[in-house]
């Protein structure tokens, strides 16, 4: 263990004053935030527009310290995905995606999570504890680094082009849906955000980085006055009774609440909708009615479907719906004038789903959950 300060845990203004704190003129701040997020360095001694003396000076009381790599895999269709060391025992992951046009990385943000959704592999871990924010903003880091790595070795000719051919950043578009609720870890998801957007570290669009939430009602709010960024809402069933099902939390901020939230949102919001996630269980919230109901509750919100297939992991109790009961809820929404996509499964060689490796390699805080069984019939 190290008793060093770890400048990822810093934005630009937490890192200037505890440069000024150092002695240090504020633009040098700007300068080292620039040399680890822009350029992905972490050795002092690289960094040599700075001074010799506040290089020794950074080198005896900070580092550069991101979660360390405990797998990485490789799909064929270019996925990667990243197991990461948060701690004995403990692993989180992050996914990146390439496509044509944009570089998306998913990100966790806590270790676990509480809140128990009945067809979540994290949910069913438990909650451990919330990442730090050099944790959150680490996993970005780390995967600039290595996806620029990959591309030397030549074994990345699928990622997309650098957004420009200053730094190394491959990453364009980042989405709060790996391992954990980040309305449940406000401040440091936050402050990772900020970074994120920051012109002196990554320069992300708030159009570009997604938030996805299961509906923590009063941080929505909140958020909506610190950081609006994209919002994505796991709504999952069109009323309270299957919901509260699936999803404890709704007995805390039913649906009715929640796209009240919603709306507000949309005051400040830098899209102009909000991205409904529907994952599809086969049998439980699939049928023409659920679609049909879906149509009306979203009446009037401006929203964007995406119908998730379900990733089984083992003792869910839940199947994946098959493609033509997708399709055609999908087509009762589109009939009625929505936009709903179906998510693409990418990196299934890899098991590159919300939670998966993860789930596997960290047992330790495994817990009982009660099961539903999704088929009374089968
Ligand atoms: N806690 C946040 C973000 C992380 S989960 C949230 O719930 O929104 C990211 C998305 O993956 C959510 O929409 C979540 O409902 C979905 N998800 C969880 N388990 C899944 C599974 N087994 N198959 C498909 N999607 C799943
Ligand atoms: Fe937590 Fe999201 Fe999984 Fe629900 S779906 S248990 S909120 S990570």
């Amino acid at each position: 263990m190290t008793d060093k300060v770890n400048l990822l845990d810093f934005t630009l203004p937490q890192l200037t004053e505890w440069v000024a704190a150092q002695g240090e003129k504020p633009f040098r701040a700007r300068q080292l935030f620039q040399w680890i997020h822009q350029r992905g360095v972490a050795d002092f001694d690289a960094m040599t527009d700075l001074a010799k003396s506040l290089r020794e000076k950074l080198k005896a009381a900070a580092e550069v310290r991101p979660p360390a790599i405990l797998s990485e895999h490789r799909s064929a269709d270019g996925t990667v995905k990243w197991l990461f060391d948060v701690g004995i025992g403990n692993g989180i992951e992050t996914v990146f995606i390439p496509e044509e046009d944009r570089g998306t990385l998913c990100v966790s943000s806590q270790v676990g999570c509480a809140l128990d959704c009945k067809f979540c592999s994290t949910g069913r871990q438990g909650f451990n504890r919330d990442l730090k924010t050099g944790e959150i903003i680490g996993q970005l880091w780390v995967a600039n680094k290595r996806l620029s790595e990959l591309e030397k070795e030549g074994a990345s000719s699928r990622l997309v082009p650098r957004t420009s051919s200053l730094d190394v950043r491959h990453v364009s578009n980042v989405v709060f849906m790996g391992m954990g609720e980040p309305l449940n870890n406000f401040e440091p998801v936050v402050a990772a955000m900020s970074t994120m957007l920051d012109d002196h570290a990554y320069g992300l669009s708030r159009r570009r980085v997604t938030l996805s939430t299961s509906g923590v009602v009063p941080n929505i709010r909140k958020l909506k006055d610190a950081l609006p960024v994209a919002l994505a809402v796991s709504l999952h069933a069109p009323n309270d009774a299957l919901r509260s099902r699936i999803m404890p939390i709704n007995d805390a901020y039913p649906i009715a609440t929640l796209l009240e939230a919603c709306r507000e949102y949309l005051e400040v919001s830098p899209r102009d909708f909000i991205t409904f996630e529907y994952v599809m269980l086969d049998g439980v919230n699939d049928a023409p009615e659920h679609a049909r109901e879906l149509v009306e509750l979203l009446q009037d919100v401006p929203s964007k479907l995406n119908l998730i297939p379900f990733n089984g992991f083992p003792d869910s109790g839940f199947e994946r719906s098959d493609m033509q009961r997708v399709k055609r809820f999908q087509k009762i929404l589109l009939d009625a004038g929505f936009v709903a996509t179906i998510r693409k499964t990418r990196g299934g060689d890899i098991d590159a789903a919300c939670g998966q490796l993860a789930g596997q390699v960290v047992n330790r805080m495994k817990k009982k959950t009660v099961r539903i069984h999704s088929h009374p019939g089968h």
